[in-house]
């Protein structure tokens, strides 16, 4: 199969930017995981464009959640991968299907607009989609979902945990719906065995993410709740 997106292992492609979406395939199917800030999901477009793969070929769409960055293009993906089905958390799905209005930052609501897109199936922690197991990680949204593959033992963590300048970290605490939350999210995360993280801010990471994440673990509370 072809890969589609900046390789980062077997079957895995980053589609990156200052939010990160990622495609992964496998016999099983193409999944699409997250749909960019870009309006026209134009980054992802790109992508299946530059590797020769129609974007049809794209059967889930999953949203880690319902922040801008992250679903703003799933609106024109559902127009243009009229076969994929849209999945995200029931907790999110509000917001993302319209039935309440998407939250934009005070300051860009007059310029940025997210246009709502149905949801053809809510997900909650222990469902699985395809090979991914989905695990919800509520905190920095009330429905943060990330997806693992238990066999690949690869982990698509959204904003549950981000990477920045080598380290793991989590998101800006002020965009968080439940920072207390997102940081005992992080032992949740911690009980997976993991050799390829795949954040959706930053860098992949495929070395020692246990040691990783325990260390973020031990300094959270601090960092993070002044505690
Ligand atoms: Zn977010
Ligand atoms: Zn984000």
């Amino acid at each position: 199969m072809v890969m589609v997106g900046h390789p980062v292992v077997e079957g895995v492609g980053g589609i990156r930017g200052f939010v990160n979406a990622y495609v992964f395939q496998d016999e099983s199917g193409c999944y699409l995981i997250d749909a960019t800030f870009s309006k026209t999901a134009k980054p992802i477009r790109m992508a299946f464009e530059r590797a020769g793969v129609p974007i049809d070929t794209v059967g889930q769409l999953l949203l880690t959640h319902q922040h801008m960055d992250h679903v703003r293009g799933a609106s024109e993906l559902h127009r243009r991968a009229t076969g994929a089905k849209i999945s995200c958390h029931p907790a999110d799905a509000p917001y993302i299907d319209g039935r309440i209005r998407a939250q934009v930052p005070f300051l860009l609501r007059p310029f940025v607009r997210v246009p709502p897109v149905p949801i053809d199936r809510t997900i909650g922690g222990g469902d699985t989609v395809g090979p991914l197991r989905v695990v919800h990680v509520p905190g920095h949204t009330a429905g943060e979902l990330a997806f693992y593959h238990p066999a690949r033992k690869l982990l698509f963590s959204g904003d549950a945990v981000c990477e920045s300048k080598g380290r793991l970290v989590l998101p800006a605490p002020r965009a968080a719906s439940d920072l207390a939350q997102a940081v005992a999210s992080l032992r949740v995360l911690r009980e997976l065995e993991v050799e390829t993280l795949l954040p959706g801010h930053g860098l992949p990471v495929t070395r020692d993410v246990a040691g990783r994440i325990d260390e973020l673990i031990a300094r959270a509370p601090r960092e993070y709740l002044g505690a």
